[in-house]
């Protein structure tokens, strides 16, 4: 049986490292998540028939609760919620990992070490969690919080946690186990506190990661290589994925974890309402359809009002009516998710190929006749280039402002998720277009379709 059982797990892994290759892209992306849930369907039925596992009804009664809490609320769960939704998991992730840790050592296992540190890094991935759900849900300010001595608090607790595991580990003395779990908690809670604003991305990311090593360890610990290469899958790629997205915001990780972003209370801009240019649909309409090319830079506004396939129904009448050049335009961290903007644009049949990334489309701006600005606000901000002391400063952002004319199409005036003011909002070349995304480009979209 146990053969069956390995070459089961074999199958799920090879499974999992095709659907992650599917998920690299668009098209390919459906494919991959599919391939994915066959691996774990697998996982666990192999699971079933291994000779560790007795009681039947309870493992089922768990599988079939948990199973339906997670199809609740991931039907539930609005566009926008995702990046909660995935706090969420990962949390959990870490305090599956918490608590097998305490089963196994409670058990009296051999692999203390290896369960220990499954329970720091699930502890720390678990408390991290709570902060950042917390934070991105506006359960608390989802500025950064830093006080006073924290760094230094934060290094003492780390010598409490390593000083608490050697002494676990040496004298077996389980109130040092206690202790190592309570320690680990509060640093987890300690060092997301100091997250903010636009460093939320990445560190939902890494949090994802010590998820994923978290369970590499349970596995050492258990003995299972399923968990061990899955867990490594998901922290290698959290980790990628993190390395990736500071390089896409210019910050190092060392810098987003100490960074306290979004400290500082920015200008609010909604003063300045009457200063700012505006237009209308009609304006809108007029000059796009005697554009020879329009660029389309779609942000958060625009998933919140699921403005996404009137957006793509306003490309297609300029393309095909009017003979105009349309691209959209995508910022790594545009929305609130890695991939937010791909996955909506991708939802709307939105041709792949019309698609840019940042580096692609920034040479594209300057020979534009219009960026139409949809309900996106930091991610064009100019001051990340010239105000050193802005918390997005050195962000790389979507040089709009070098198109003829740029529209934004926003409620008003408001900052966006750092918080910061929009200087372009001022500039002579800029209309604001104010109104919800969706309304505004439908009624674009009628002026271009009844002339
Ligand atoms: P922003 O948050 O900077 O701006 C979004 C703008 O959309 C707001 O200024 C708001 O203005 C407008 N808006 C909101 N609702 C509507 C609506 N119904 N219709 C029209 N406009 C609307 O978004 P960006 O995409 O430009 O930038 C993303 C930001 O989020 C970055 O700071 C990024 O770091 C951060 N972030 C990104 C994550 C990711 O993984 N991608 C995760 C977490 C944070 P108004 O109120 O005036 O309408």
């Amino acid at each position: 049986m146990t053969s069956y059982i390995s070459a089961a797990y074999l199958a799920s892994v090879i499974l999992f490292i095709l659907s992650i290759r599917g998920l690299a892209h668009p098209a390919t992306a459906r494919h991959g998540n599919i391939l994915g849930f066959i691996g774990i369907s697998l996982a666990v039925l192999a699971t079933f028939f291994m000779p560790e596992v007795h009681d039947y009804f309870w493992t089922f009664f768990m599988i079939l609760t948990g199973g339906c809490l997670g199809l609740f609320f991931a039907f539930r769960v609005k566009m926008t919620s995702l990046p909660q939704m995935i706090a969420a998991f990962n949390g959990l992730g870490g305090l599956a990992s918490v608590f097998i840790a305490g089963a196994e050592i409670l058990s009296g296992t051999p692999t203390k070490f290896e369960s220990s540190l499954g329970l720091i890094i699930g502890a720390i991935a678990f408390s991290g969690s709570v902060i950042a759900f917390a934070k991105l849900q506006g359960l608390i300010s989802p500025k950064a919080f830093v006080f006073r001595g924290q760094q230094i608090l934060n290094l003492l607790l780390a010598l409490g946690i390593i000083s608490s595991c050697s002494l676990f580990l040496l004298s077996g003395d389980i109130k040092y186990f206690y202790i190592l779990s309570l320690l680990s908690l509060i640093i987890g809670f300690l060092v997301t506190l100091p997250i903010g604003g636009a460093d939320m991305p990445v560190i939902i990311s890494v949090l994802n990661a010590y998820s994923g090593w978290a369970a590499v360890s349970i596995g050492f610990s258990l003995n299972n290589i399923l968990l061990i290469i899955v867990g490594t899958i998901v922290g290698g790629s959290g980790t990628f994925l993190s390395h990736a997205m500071t390089k896409a915001m210019n910050r190092s990780l060392l810098n987003v974890i100490l960074g306290g972003f979004g400290l500082k209370d920015q200008k609010q801009a909604t003063a300045n309402e009457q200063t700012a240019q505006t237009a209308t649909p009609q304006d809108a309409a007029f000059l796009m359809e005697n554009a020879n090319k329009v660029i389309i830079v779609p942000g958060y506004g625009m998933a919140v009002a699921q403005a996404q396939h009137i957006l793509k129904e306003m490309a297609e009448d300029l393309q095909k009516l009017y003979g105009v050049e349309v691209k959209f335009a995508i910022h790594p961290v545009a929305g609130r998710m890695p991939g937010h903007m791909n996955v909506l644009l991708a939802e709307a049949n939105i041709p792949y190929e019309d698609v840019y990334e940042l580096e692609q489309i920034n040479r594209e701006f300057s020979t534009a006749d219009v960026a139409y600005v949809i309900g996106a606000n930091d991610i064009t901000n100019p001051l990340a280039r010239t105000d050193s002391s802005s918390p997005i400063f050195g962000m790389p952002i979507l040089e709009v402002e070098k198109a003829k004319t740029v529209f934004f199409v926003k409620r008003s005036l408001g900052s966006g998720y750092a918080g910061v003011e929009n200087p372009l909002f001022f500039a002579p070349n800029t209309l604001m277009l104010y109104g919800d995304a969706k309304d505004v480009t439908e009624q674009i979209v009628e002026n271009l379709e009844h002339k």
